[in-house]
């Protein structure tokens, strides 16, 4: 995801940038990466300014939040980025939109805009399928594979005194 700003010539040059065999990880905390990409659009540059812009596609890799099954999902971002030559500033970024560099940057690292972009095309909630079944928190199987027996109330302590107490135990059921 680098350009290297030595080769770009005044006026507006298309840019394609090839990640197919690339990843990167979108957080850190999270196991969201982004693999296979590809960038297309242009940079432009005029005396010191300079912009980027384009679509970025590829296939986000995340997990769904209730079965942590793997998702792979098409996203395309788009992305708007100046870069603003700072006398005094090393290579920054701030505020949205806008790569600070120093007058003698010779590579210009996208890493941090193309995460932002996608970052944003991200849905809040991540499920396999808007009805998934989820982990069993009592025996734990994925429910969407496997049914199981146990009982689907939600486990709440407080209420087990008073079940017990109402539940006729197992061993008076009648055997056939
Ligand atoms: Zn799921
Ligand atoms: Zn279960």
């Amino acid at each position: 995801m680098k350009v290297d700003l030595r080769r770009v010539q005044e006026g507006t040059h298309p840019l394609v940038l090839d990640g197919r065999d690339a990843a990167f990880a979108l957080d850190e905390d999270t196991e969201r990466t982004l693999t296979g990409f590809r960038f297309e659009g242009e940079i432009s540059s005029e005396g010191m300014d300079r912009r980027v812009c384009g679509s970025l596609t590829g296939t986000l890799e995340t997990v769904c939040d209730r079965c942590l099954t793997r998702i792979d999902r098409e996203v395309q971002a788009d992305l708007d980025v100046r870069v603003v030559v700072e006398k005094s500033a090393r290579d920054t970024e701030s505020p949205e939109g806008v790569i600070q560099v120093a007058s003698d940057t010779t590579v210009l690292d996208l890493t941090s805009p193309f995460r932002a972009a996608v970052l944003l095309e991200v849905p809040i909630k991540n499920l396999c399928r808007d009805d998934c079944r989820g982990i069993c928190p009592r025996c734990g199987v994925n429910r969407n594979k496997e049914p199981c027996d146990c009982d689907p109330t939600p486990i709440d302590p407080r209420w087990d005194a008073l079940r017990s107490a109402f539940e006729t135990p197992s061993s008076e059921t009648p055997e056939e």
